[in-house]
C-alpha cells in the first residue's frame, strides 16, 4: 500500500470516529487517550448501564462500609461530570450496543439507532460466573459486580447475621471481609486448597487463610457449594457444603469468577476463545476492531501465551494502548501486570504474574497482627514477580525494577541490607 493510499484510509477511519462499546475502565481510558493523543473524529461510548460510569473496586470495599456518622459513601465516578463535554465525548449511556455490522461498519443500539464506525473497540467487560447450585433462585442470594449489585449488599449487611460467601477469590474475600467489619458471622467455602489459587503464590495463599481466620472469618478449604436451603420466610437459610456441612445463611455473595462479555463480537464473525482473541496490537482479525480490558484475549509474553485478565491496570494499559495503534503507531503491548485487592486490614499488591513454580522467599514482617513484609518470586534464579502485604514501597520498586527489565539475582536480592527501592535508584 502506498503512503497516500495509508493517508486516505487513516482520514476516513478518523472521519466515521471511534465506536467504543462498553462505559467501563476501559471504555472511559480508550476515549480519554484517544483525545490526549489528538484524535480529532468523533468519539462515542455506548453504556449499558445507565447513569455516570463509576469504578468497580471500591465496591466489593469502601462502599460496603458505613461511617461513623452512619452515612453510606457514594460510588467513585471514573470521570468527572464535565469530561464528556470537555472533551467532545458522546456518551450513550442506559442502551447496550446489540448487534454489529462489519461489512456496513456500524454498529446497532438497542433503541434502534445505528452508528457508523471508522474503528470499533469492544470494551464490554466481563459478567459473574453463574453457580448452577440447586436453590440459587432463593431470595438473599447475590452477585457482586455492578453500583446496584453493592446497594443491594450495603443495605443487606445492615440485618444480616450469617453470611455465607461461595468463592474465595479476591472478590470473595474482599466482601467476607467488609461482612466481618460490619458484625456478622462470616463463612467462606471454597472448593480449592488455597483461597485466591489462581493469582498467589501458594505461599501466600496460605498464609492470607491463616490471617483471615486468626480474624475470625470461617473460611472452610476443599469445600464446594451443593446446594442452597430456603429459611421459614422462604428466603435462603442455609447452604449445604459438598462435604455435608449445613451452614446457616441470611445473605449469600457468591464470588465464583467472570465470563467475558465476547457475544456480540461472535455474532459478528470475530474469533472468541475465553474472550475476543485479539493480536499483540490488541486487534482483531478484522483491521478495524479491537478489543480491550475484561474482555479481551492478548497474547501476553510474560504470561507465556494467550491471556485474559480483570484489573483495572490491564483495562487502563490496553486502553492507553488501543489509543496509540488507533492514532497510528505500531508497537506490541508489553506492559507489566500489577494488581491490588484489600481484604480488612491486609493491602495486597502484586507486581507482575506469579507462576507455580517460582522459587519464593518471605522479605518483611509476616506477623498477621501486623504485617509488612513481600514475596519475592525467582525465576532461573531471577526476581520475576513481587508480592507484596501492607508494603506499597516494595511494590512500587518492584513494578518500576520488573517494567525497565532490571535482573535481580536472587544472590543479591536476598544479601544483607537489600532493598527494592535503593536498587532501582542504583540501577535505572
Ligand atoms: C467488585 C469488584 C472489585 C474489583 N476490585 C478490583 C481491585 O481491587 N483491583 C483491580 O485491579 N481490579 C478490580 N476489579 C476488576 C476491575 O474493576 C475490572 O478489571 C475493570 O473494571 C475492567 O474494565 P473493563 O472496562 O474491561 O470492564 P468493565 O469495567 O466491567 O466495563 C464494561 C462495561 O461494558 C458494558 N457492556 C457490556 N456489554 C455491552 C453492550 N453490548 N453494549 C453496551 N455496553 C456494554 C458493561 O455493562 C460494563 O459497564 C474489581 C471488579 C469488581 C466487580
Amino acid at each position: 500500500m502506498t503512503q497516500n493510499s495509508q493517508n486516505t484510509q487513516q482520514n476516513a477511519r478518523t472521519t466515521a470516529g471511534v465506536v467504543i462499546v462498553g462505559g467501563g475502565q476501559a471504555g472511559l481510558q480508550a476515549a480519554a487517550s484517544l483525545r490526549d493523543g489528538g484524535f480529532t473524529g468523533p468519539v462515542t461510548i455506548v453504556a449499558e448501564e445507565a447513569g455516570q460510569p463509576y469504578q468497580r473496586p471500591p465496591l466489593s470495599k469502601d462502599y460496603l462500609a458505613v461511617s461513623e456518622d452512619g452515612s453510606t459513601p457514594s460510588p467513585l465516578p471514573l470521570r468527572g461530570p464535565a469530561f464528556f463535554a470537555e472533551q467532545d465525548i458522546t456518551l450513550l449511556s442506559g442502551t447496550a450496543a446489540t448487534a454489529v455490522d462489519r461489512e456496513a461498519k456500524t454498529v446497532t443500539l438497542a433503541d434502534g439507532t445505528v452508528l457508523p464506525y471508522g474503528s470499533l473497540v469492544f470494551a464490554t467487560g466481563a459478567r459473574n460466573r453463574e453457580l448452577p447450585t440447586p436453590g440459587i433462585e432463593l431470595p438473599g442470594i447475590h452477585g457482586l459486580r455492578t453500583l446496584q449489585d453493592a446497594e443491594q449488599l450495603g443495605a443487606a449487611l445492615d440485618t444480616a447475621r450469617d453470611v455465607v460467601v461461595v468463592g474465595a477469590g479476591f472478590i470473595g474475600l474482599e466482601f467476607a471481609a467488609a461482612a466481618l467489619a460490619r458484625g456478622a458471622r462470616v463463612t467462606v467455602l471454597e472448593f480449592a486448597p488455597r483461597p485466591m489459587g489462581r493469582a498467589l503464590t501458594p505461599l501466600l495463599g496460605d498464609w492470607f487463610a491463616d490471617a483471615h481466620r486468626q480474624r475470625g472469618l470461617d473460611l472452610r478449604l476443599g469445600e464446594g457449594i451443593a446446594s442452597f436451603e430456603a429459611g421459614d420466610d422462604g428466603r435462603v437459610g442455609f447452604a449445604i457444603s459438598t462435604t455435608g456441612g449445613r451452614y446457616p445463611a441470611d445473605l449469600v455473595v457468591a464470588g465464583v469468577g467472570v465470563q467475558p462479555n465476547d457475544q456480540l463480537a461472535a455474532a459478528a464473525g470475530l474469533e472468541t476463545a475465553n474472550g475476543i482473541v485479539v493480536d499483540a496490537a490488541l486487534r482483531t482479525a478484522d483491521p478495524d476492531v479491537y478489543a480491550i480490558g475484561d474482555c479481551a484475549n492478548f497474547p501476553s509474553e510474560r504470561a507465556g501465551g494467550p491471556f485474559r485478565l480483570e484489573s483495572v491496570q490491564n483495562a487502563t494499559d490496553h486502553a492507553r494502548h488501543v489509543a496509540a495503534v488507533i492514532l497510528g503507531e505500531d508497537a506490541p503491548y508489553r506492559a507489566l501486570p500489577w494488581f491490588w485487592s484489600t481484604q480488612g486490614p491486609y493491602r495486597l499488591q502484586m507486581a507482575n504474574i506469579v507462576r507455580a513454580d517460582d522459587e519464593t522467599v518471605v522479605v518483611g514482617d509476616p506477623d498477621p497482627a501486623n504485617p509488612k513484609f513481600s514475596v519475592f518470586c525467582f525465576r532461573d534464579g531471577v526476581l520475576a514477580a513481587v508480592e507484596s502485604v501492607n508494603h506499597p514501597g516494595d511494590h512500587l520498586s518492584a513494578r518500576k525494577i520488573l517494567a525497565a527489565g532490571i535482573q535481580i539475582t536472587r544472590e543479591e536480592a536476598l544479601a544483607e541490607g537489600f532493598s527494592l527501592q535503593a536498587a532501582f535508584k542504583e540501577r535505572s
